[in-house]
């Protein structure tokens, strides 16, 4: 008998079960596909990271360097070390620069081209299609300033959307200016909000004294009607960023990408420069439209204690892009679990089942079913299963070394040999 409740998982984290998880498996082998194309090479990443890594990369005000943090309580080691304070990592730049650096490839040719895929976590207020623990694919160009790698980067994961058939996405530019021309920039959009303090919501009224670009995104109603008349920074770029902007422009326009200049789109992270874009879908709702995004991040590697090094990269939203397949097109059916059932009919078939199911895997993914219940029942799981074939046994004919092979599509049945069912799996029509 129970004596308490079932456990269920955490608030705001889920189950990928299988129905959702072939949705998944396509949208992270067209990211694998499409960086690949573009000569990136995949690494992986450890999931805990030390806590300054990411308070230096997002800055301990950012939301997600901040109080969406997960921290985990610090852990001695027997040598005697003080305890690491570690978190759970909430995004991958900081990570894939820490790796650039520690694993030398700062040594090598430049630029270098990395992707990751891999679950993230923030301790956000948990809605639809956003989650506490959510998966990203993050791309990464480190070791060059070059406007033309921003644009790489956005063709490349353009490609990766527009390649899955998922439609009604707008691309959006901004430039957020750097360390030369964005602290006069951000003089002047607190001196145009001041004024406003009292009309604006209680975040806003934060961020104009600690993170003034951030009143540009606010989403609250109560906000928008000052946003029109507000400065707008690439009237405010300094040569240099000015330039680059200009450049990123007219590669986008030779590279047949439309773009829309969105004066509001800023980052929530401190260590980007420059150029900033996000993939917007016109269909999810207001905060969660956003399918991914990124930009330049020139000050980060300084920040995180390295040398000076110019970066660029992008993070997209794998569970929003694996539910616009799914919900959109409706295109990703979950393969069945087996293509192949055996079903033995009495239990003392086992072994022979086993060694039937061992064959019938060459040439299908085969499951057998060992349990007790009638060749009805079984026959009835199987119909359900999805799987195309039944190969059902008995005593007299396991002897003789043959089975009955079933097409649970036409319902037609024959006796085949063991040694020739893999043939006569492929023949009748193997795995889809
Ligand atoms: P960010 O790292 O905040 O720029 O996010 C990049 C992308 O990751 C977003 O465009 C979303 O698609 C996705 N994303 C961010 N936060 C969440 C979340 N809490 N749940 C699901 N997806 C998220």
């Amino acid at each position: 008998m129970p004596t308490s409740p079932p456990i269920k998982a955490a608030r705001g984290v889920r189950d990928i079960l299988p129905a959702e998880r072939a949705g998944y498996a396509v949208v992270e082998r067209a990211a694998q596909e499409v960086a690949r194309r573009f000569g990136y090479q995949e690494v992986e990443l450890p999931i805990i990271e030390p806590v300054e890594l990411i308070e230096r990369g997002l800055g301990s005000d950012s939301d997600a360097g901040g109080k969406e943090l997960y921290r985990l309580e610090p852990h001695g080691d027997s040598d005697g070390d003080a305890p690491a304070r570690l978190v759970l990592r909430p995004e991958g730049t900081a990570g894939m620069v820490r790796a650039y650096f520690q694993g030398g490839l700062n040594q090598g040719p430049q630029p270098v081209r990395l992707f990751t895929l891999g679950p993230m976590f923030r301790h956000d207020k948990p809605q639809h299609l956003r989650y506490r623990q959510f998966y990203q694919f993050d791309v990464e160009v480190i070791g060059d300033p070059s406007p033309a790698y921003d644009v790489e980067v956005i063709e490349l994961t353009w490609g990766w959307i527009e390649g899955m058939g998922i439609g009604h996405v707008s691309l959006e530019l901004n430039s957020i200016g750097d360390f030369n021309c964005r602290p006069q920039y951000l003089r002047l959009l607190q001196d145009y909000y001041r004024p406003l303090k009292d009309r604006l919501h209680s975040d806003c009224q934060r961020r104009l004294e600690q993170n003034p670009l951030r009143l540009l995104d606010c989403k609250d109603e109560q906000c928008q009607p000052f946003k029109a008349a507000a400065p707008r920074i690439t009237d405010h770029l300094c040569t240099a960023c000015a330039a680059a902007f200009e450049k990123v422009k007219s590669l986008l326009d030779a590279a047949g990408l439309e773009y829309r200049l969105n004066p509001y789109l800023v980052r929530g992270l401190d260590y980007y420069t420059r150029t900033v874009f996000e993939l917007q879908h016109q269909s999810l709702g207001g905060a969660q439209n956003s399918l991914g995004g990124g930009g330049r991040y020139d000050a980060l590697a300084a920040a995180l204690g390295f040398p000076d090094t110019p970066g660029v990269g992008f993070a997209g939203g794998i569970d929003r892009v694996a539910y616009m397949l799914q919900h959109e097109l409706g295109s990703i059916k979950a393969a069945p679990a087996a293509h192949v059932l055996v079903l033995p009919m009495t239990e003392d078939l086992e072994q022979a089942a086993a060694q039937v199911g061992r064959v019938c895997r060459s040439a299908a993914p085969t499951a057998v079913d060992y349990s007790a219940r009638s060749l009805r029942a079984k026959m009835r799981a199987a119909d359900r299963s999805g799987a195309r074939w039944a190969v059902i046994m008995n005593s007299e004919e396991a002897d003789r070394r043959v089975a009955q092979l079933r097409d649970l599509l036409s319902g037609d049945q024959r006796e085949v040999a063991w040694d020739a069912l893999p043939s006569a799996i492929t023949k009748g029509g193997g795995e889809d």
